[in-house]
């Protein structure tokens, strides 16, 4: 997959990226991010990006010519034209596992991080495809949103995660919360770990990580398991506890 960042920011971008997971990805070649600076194509000598708003109000709006712009020259030399826009706005669909896995199926995304007000209307209606909103508040700018959306998506995609590490059993992948985790020591301050996470008997290790994954959705979000797939006995677990 390959990741282009349009931003006014670009340095935002270099710490969680030369780090951990998503630089060993992109080491690998798993994974291309290009970040790309929208100053490049502002205007002038002082490369202008961004002007009052029309009708007045506080705040600078980004301009449509260097969205449009940097944007036509990256798909000009992509080798996916259908690759979609996706602006990061607390406007659009609210980001979730689900829509990290749909966009692990393509080969380009280009994410547009807004930043003042935001963005000339007329870029949202011709040049965007999809807008990603990363929650109900509200960012200084569109760039901490897109690598919340980058982190979520390469780490689903094939052969990024080792092989001791796995998405199976993460929260929100199967519309439940993870089970409890325990590593050593086997007692901290008089605190035990359960006793089946000890026992070797993988068939009941399995089956009690089901049994918590249930009840810690049904105590913190019980929402969720109005989509997850429960068998007739976990179904009447949710009903007794
Ligand atoms: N005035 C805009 C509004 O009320 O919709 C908000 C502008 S915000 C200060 C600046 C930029 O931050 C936005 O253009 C967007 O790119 C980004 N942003 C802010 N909150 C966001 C969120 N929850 N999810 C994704 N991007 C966000």
């Amino acid at each position: 997959m390959r990741i282009d960042v349009l931003t006014l920011f670009p340095n935002m971008f270099s710490g969680p990226f030369a780090e951990s997971i998503i630089k060993r990805a992109m080491d690998r070649n798993l994974i291309t991010i290009m970040i790309h600076n929208l100053r490049d194509w502002g205007s002038g000598k002082h490369r202008v990006v961004d002007d009052y708003p029309f009708g007045g109000g506080t705040g600078m709006v980004m301009k449509p010519e260097s969205l449009f712009e940097a944007t036509e020259s990256i798909k000009a030399e992509s080798a996916y034209p259908s690759a979609p826009v996706i602006l990061l706005t607390p406007q659009g669909r609210v980001f979730n596992q689900g829509i990290a896995a749909e966009l692990t199926a393509l080969d380009q995304l280009i994410l547009i991080c807004g930043h003042y007000e935001g963005i000339d209307e007329r870029v949202r209606e011709h040049l965007i495809t999809d807008e990603i909103s990363i929650g109900d508040y509200v960012l200084t700018g569109g760039e901490l949103a897109a690598m919340v959306v980058i982190d979520a998506v390469v780490r689903l995609l094939p052969g990024v995660l080792g092989s001791e590490e796995s998405a199976k059993d993460d929260s929100h992948t199967r519309s439940l919360l993870e089970y409890p985790q325990y590593t050593r020591p086997q007692t901290y301050r008089g605190w035990e770990t359960p006793q089946v996470l000890l026992s070797g008997n993988h068939a009941q290790i399995a089956k009690w990580r089901r049994e918590q994954s249930i009840l810690r959705t049904l105590r913190r979000r019980p929402e969720l398991l109005e989509k997850a797939d429960l068998s007739p006995e976990e179904k009447e677990l949710t009903s007794y506890s």
